[in-house]
């Protein structure tokens, strides 16, 4: 199953048609694109029976899941970006939030407050069932699907001084990029190992796969939910490949005049344009 956020309905899509899902259902389930996580088994029993055959082409596409009430997101999950950015690895991941006022769509032009604000593709997962203290075997039963995201991040304010502000570096508006989709796991082919990839303006500055990470989708779930429940409809970001910017010699940041390409095999891709907010 895949999902869309058209201009803030809930729709099933096959990539390029797409049905609304409130009236496909006769009113059973949506519109809202967030309201679906808390009735998911239900939801999923019924969207497998549905043909997209009579779907439209679509456009005005929002973030798939626009109104999480929790999004975490880990730093230093890669071990060649944890690396670059100078950091031994820990036993618990390194967990920060993005505001969920970032969040924007997959075709968004993103204000940059400053000079420094720097890339970070991540696979986003987003959760279906309550979990709270969920063992590692069980950590994929309670997502949803995932989708691909972009962990901007205003590196001045992220890493000043001695008091680093991870969470508000990474929550100027527009900051949260996600989608083109949200895809459910029996989509893909293997779902703990996917190509990802960043290109600016032509460049690939990242590529890696998804199986490189330090903690896992399922170990995620199982470190962050023996603290905090996880509820439906919220999302992780889990972490960003080696090439960002800011480790990069001479550094490089993003310009008016760049174009942001963040993609993950079998979920698509996202296109990011920029302009200067002052
Ligand atoms: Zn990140």
């Amino acid at each position: 199953v895949k999902l869309a956020n058209v201009a803030d309905r809930l729709h099933l899509t096959d990539g390029t048609r797409s049905l609304d899902v409130h009236t496909a259902s006769d009113g059973r389930f949506g519109p809202d694109p967030q309201s679906v996580y808390a009735v998911w088994s239900s939801f999923t029993a019924w969207a497998h029976g549905v043909s997209i055959e009579d779907g439209q082409p679509f456009h005005d596409l929002g973030p798939p899941v626009p109104r999480p009430q929790q999004v975490f997101a880990i730093g230093l999950n890669y071990t060649e970006h944890a690396a670059e950015a100078g950091y031994p690895p820990e036993t618990m991941p390194v967990t920060f939030t993005k505001f969920p006022t970032c969040l924007t769509g997959p075709h968004a032009t993103v204000d940059l407050p400053s000079q420094h604000v720097d890339w970070e593709v991540e696979l986003v997962v987003v959760i279906s069932h309550h979990a709270w203290q969920v063992p590692e075997d069980k950590g994929w039963d309670h997502i949803a699907g995932v989708t691909i995201g972009q962990d901007l991040s205003e590196r001045d304010l992220q890493l000043s001084g001695t008091k680093p502000q991870f969470s508000l570096g990474k929550s100027f508006p527009g900051f949260g990029p996600t989608g083109p989709f949200l895809v459910t796991p029996d989509e893909l082919a293997n779902r703990d190992d996917l190509e990802i990839t960043a290109t600016l303006t032509g460049e690939t500055v990242q590529a890696s796969r998804t199986s490189r990470m330090i903690y896992p989708v399922p170990t995620l779930v199982a470190r962050l939910s023996s603290i905090c429940p996880l509820l439906p409809g919220d999302l992780i970001f889990t972490g960003t490949p080696a090439g960002v910017g800011n480790a990069r010699t001479p550094k490089r940041f993003l310009t008016p005049e760049d174009t942001l390409v963040s993609a993950i095999e079998g979920l698509g891709e996202m296109t990011t344009r920029f302009r200067r907010s002052t």
